[in-house]
């Protein structure tokens, strides 16, 4: 049999194992096992350069305590990371798929930096997408820098003597609605809500002087349920309870004219105050962990929120769709197409400067900068093609956090023991594809 073009051996597979990361050089005095008591950037513990058999060695709290730290970033940061390889999967045309992969400029380096103050490493010279709905790291960031923008708004506006209410409306929607439909639908009857005369004289007789829209979607047993908060600004504080009845009947009417089904009173809308509001969030105690629910929170993190009451997050079907599940990937998808490249809040004209905030893009927020880093050294393009084939951007990273903070070679042994893998996969594939072609058995590829 005759090898067709396509069976030859190309360069790479030419190239002796470990040749292939040849230009990956330690930084002298970093990594290097023999130097690392000389810690290049300073910050090396103790223990580090303490001998071994010294008898009794008192534990170490801070380094205990500094190592779950890391580790706990570590988990998180590898959930992102694999979040976005399986979006990546899922949609790889998509820009979304080359966050943080692919390079800002072709002609530099991955940059690897280690941010002193926040003992965190990350990378330099990447592309970030900015999408808060398909992107688990933008939308991290992105949630953050939004939740700390209304907070400062929420706080001016109250220490001016203004109030803030949040209102919460939707409508009915049943198992196989389409998601697109029942938000276009929506958006027509909120844009009608908006211009009922009678509604608007209400509002602008209690004194209000503008609103917040966030738009956040959950699915459960009765499917997609979308549904807008809406924190609205007062110059002082108001009935809302008889605001609620009124722009119940208001939502109601907007829904039926633009052509959805009538909701109750009771489940179509729901007024509360600002306090309540964040009572009544942290209550469900979705993520303890960032310290309960304020107002704020509620608004901007909608859709990264685990489920509650049987109901799921997008973020949630990214989740099961890596596991596997398939219907979670379809409806995944969309939840993308319809909310890809809508505004995660929208302010009402004149309302960021009443409230003195400051607002950012998607992608400033999700572009910001760390002043206080480090450089660590540079990935070679072949390294970071390494890295990113064996879905190990988090791992790398976290390896990076070691040596920096506790010392050891565990970047460039793991950067090592990948290219092992990756040279046993290219001599292991090469057998399969060769390994029936001659009549003789085997033909040796690496001599
Ligand atoms: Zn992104």
């Amino acid at each position: 049999m005759k090898l067709s073009e396509k069976h030859k051996l190309s360069e790479k597979h030419l190239v002796p194992p470990f040749e292939r990361v040849r230009g990956y050089k330690l930084p002298a005095n970093l990594y290097s096992p023999n130097e690392r008591k000389g810690g290049g950037l300073g910050i090396y513990t103790k223990s580090d350069a303490t001998p071994i058999n010294k008898g009794f060695q008192p534990i170490d709290l801070n380094s205990i305590c500094l190592q779950n730290d890391v580790i706990d970033n570590a988990v998180q940061r590898s959930q992102i990371y694999a979040l976005q390889d399986h979006f990546k999967e899922l949609l790889p045309k998509e820009r979304t798929s080359g966050c943080l992969r692919r390079r800002i400029s072709v002609d530099d380096d991955v940059g690897v930096y280690f941010n002193t103050e926040r003992k965190k490493a990350h990378y330099s010279n990447l592309q970030v997408c900015g999408c808060v709905w398909g992107c688990a790291n933008c939308a991290r960031r992105v949630s953050e820098g939004r939740r700390q923008e209304l907070k400062q708004g929420l706080d001016n506006w109250k220490r001016q003597g203004g109030a803030v209410y949040l209102m919460t409306l939707t409508n009915p929607h049943h198992v196989g609605d389409n998601l697109k439909d029942l938000l276009y639908g929506q958006a027509q009857a909120f844009k009608y809500f908006w211009t009922v005369r009678k509604n608007r004289e209400n509002f602008k007789r209690l004194g209000k002087v503008g609103h917040i829209t966030a738009t956040e979607v959950t699915h459960g047993v009765n499917g997609w349920h979308p549904h807008y908060h809406i924190l609205l600004f007062f110059k002082e504080e108001i009935d809302y309870k008889e605001l609620e009845r009124f722009v119940g009947e208001v939502w109601q009417t907007a829904c039926v004219k633009k052509g959805l089904k009538k909701p109750s009173l009771h489940y179509g809308c729901d007024v509360r105050d600002g306090v309540y509001a964040s009572q009544y969030v942290a209550k469900f105690g979705i993520e303890e962990s960032l310290g309960g629910w304020g107002l704020e929170n509620e608004m901007t993190k909608g859709h990264m929120k685990k489920g509650r009451e049987g109901g799921r997050t997008p973020f949630d079907f990214l989740r099961l769709s890596a596991l596997g599940d398939e219907q979670a990937g379809k409806l995944f998808k969309e939840f993308y197409f319809a909310f890809k490249g809508k505004r995660q809040l929208s302010y009402t004209k004149g309302l960021k400067d009443l409230l003195a905030v400051d607002i950012k893009s998607d992608e400033e927020l999700a572009t910001e900068t760390e002043k206080t880093s480090e450089k660590v050294r540079d990935l070679e393009f072949q390294i970071w093609e390494l890295i990113k084939r064996y879905k190990a951007r988090a791992r790398y990273l976290y390896c990076v956090e070691q040596d920096c903070l506790f010392g050891g070679s565990h970047a460039h042994d793991f950067v090592m023991s990948l290219a092992i893998r990756d040279t046993e996969k290219i001599m292991n594939d090469d057998v399969h594809v060769w390994g029936y072609a001659g009549e003789g058995g085997l033909i040796p590829i690496f001599e």
